[in-house]
C-alpha cells in the first residue's frame, strides 16, 4: 500500500525538574498506508499518548521536546513545518479523537453548529447548506438529525463520542488519530462505536492510529499493531502476525500465553510487576526486570529493531544475532 506517513527515528524526551529526563518516546520507525489502520498498544505511561501529539506537533515544549527522528506524512517532512502551516496540516488533513468527548464539544453550543462550523471551514458552502451537511453526517453516525439543535449534556456518552467522530470526519481527513476513543464507554456501546468508526474509515477511505490498551479492539479493527513498552515499540507487525505468532516476551505476556518452562504446559500468565518509572527506566532492556526469558546481557545492552522476517520487528536481544 502506498504510504500515507512514516516516523522515523522519532525521539521525544521530557525534562522533569530534579527528576531527570523522561524517555517517552526512543527510536520509533513506524508507518501507515492509506487506508489502513494501525493500532498502537501498550500500558498507560507506554508512551502512546506522547506518540500522537508528536505526529500532531502538540508536545507541551518545555518540557517536552522532539530531541530527533521525521515525521514524513504526504511526502513532506512534518518536523520541519512552520507553525502556520501545521495548523492547516492538523486542521485539514489530520484530526484527533479523545477519550473523553467533553473535551473536544463546545457546551454551549448544539451539537449541529458545531459540526456546521467546521463543514464551512473545509468546503465551500453557506450556512444553510453548512446545516444540512451537519444534519446528514449526523445520519451517518447513528443520531437522528431531528437531534442537531441539542446541547452535548442531552446526549449520552456514546452519542457524544459519536458526535466527535463526526466532527473529526467532517474535515475529510487523511489521517484519522482516535486516543483511547472508546474506552471511556459502556461496553456495549464500544463495540457500537468501534464498528461505526471502522465503516466510516472504509467510506472516507481514511488512515487511522488507533491508540489503544485493549488487544481486543485491535483484532476487531486494525490491519497493523505496534506494541509499546517504556517509550520503545517492542514489537511492530500486521495483525494476523501478531496474533499468531507473537515473538516479544512483553507481548507473549500480553496474551498471557508464555509456557511455564518448569510445568512444560501453557497457562495463563499475566505479567508480573508494574512498567518501570519513567524517569528511572532500568538499564539495557527496559522490560528485563519483569521479563521471564531474561539472560544476564539483557541489563547491560539496549535491544535494536530487529526484522525477524519481512514487515515484523522485535526489539529483543533474543532476537539479535550473536548475542546469546
Ligand atoms: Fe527479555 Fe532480554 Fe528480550 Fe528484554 S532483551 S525482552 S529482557 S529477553
Amino acid at each position: 500500500k502506498k504510504k500515507l506517513i512514516e516516523i522515523k527515528d522519532l525521539t521525544i524526551h521530557f525534562i522533569v525538574e530534579g527528576e531527570g529526563i523522561v524517555r517517552a518516546v526512543e527510536d520509533m520507525n513506524l508507518e501507515i498506508g492509506k487506508g489502513e489502520t494501525l493500532g498502537l498498544v501498550g500500558e498507560t505511561g507506554a508512551g502512546k499518548t506522547t506518540t500522537a501529539l508528536g505526529i500532531m506537533q502538540l508536545v507541551p515544549n518545555p518540557p517536552g521536546k522532539i530531541v530527533s527522528g521525521e515525521i514524513i506524512f504526504e511526502g513532506e517532512n512534518l518536523l520541519t513545518k512552520s507553525p502556520a502551516e501545521l495548523r492547516k496540516v492538523r486542521g485539514n488533513k489530520i484530526s484527533m479523537i479523545f477519550q473523553d468527548p467533553m473535551t473536544s464539544l463546545n457546551p454551549v453550543m448544539t451539537v449541529g453548529d458545531q459540526i456546521a462550523e467546521v463543514v464551512k471551514l473545509h468546503q465551500k458552502v453557506n450556512a444553510a447548506q453548512a446545516i444540512e451537511r451537519a444534519k446528514e453526517m449526523l445520519e451517518k453516525v447513528g443520531i437522528p438529525p431531528d437531534r442537531s439543535k441539542e446541547y452535548p449534556h442531552q446526549f449520552s456518552g456514546g452519542m457524544r463520542q459519536r458526535v466527535v467522530i463526526a466532527i473529526a470526519l467532517a474535515c475529510n481527513p487523511t489521517l484519522l488519530i482516535a486516543d483511547e476513543p472508546t474506552t471511556a464507554l459502556d461496553v456495549t456501546i464500544q463495540a457500537q462505536v468501534l464498528t461505526l468508526m471502522k465503516n466510516l474509515k472504509e467510506e472516507f477511505e481514511t488512515s487511522m492510529l488507533l491508540i489503544t490498551h485493549d488487544l481486543g479492539v485491535v483484532a476487531e479493527v486494525c490491519d497493523k499493531v505496534a506494541i509499546m513498552y517504556a517509550g520503545n515499540v517492542i514489537e511492530y507487525t500486521d495483525k494476523k502476525r501478531l496474533f499468531t505468532e507473537p515473538k516479544h516476551p512483553y507481548t507473549l505476556g500480553l496474551f498471557g500465553s508464555i509456557p511455564d518452562a518448569e510445568e512444560d504446559e501453557e497457562r495463563l500468565n499475566p505479567i508480573k510487576g508494574l512498567m518501570p518509572d519513567p524517569t528511572n527506566v532500568p538499564s539495557g532492556c527496559p522490560f528485563h526486570p519483569r521479563c521471564p526469558k531474561v539472560m544476564s546481557i539483557c541489563s547491560e545492552r539496549k535491544p535494536n529493531n530487529t526484522e525477524i522476517e519481512l514487515g515484523h520487528f522485535v526489539k529483543c536481544l533474543l532476537f539479535e544475532e550473536g548475542v546469546k
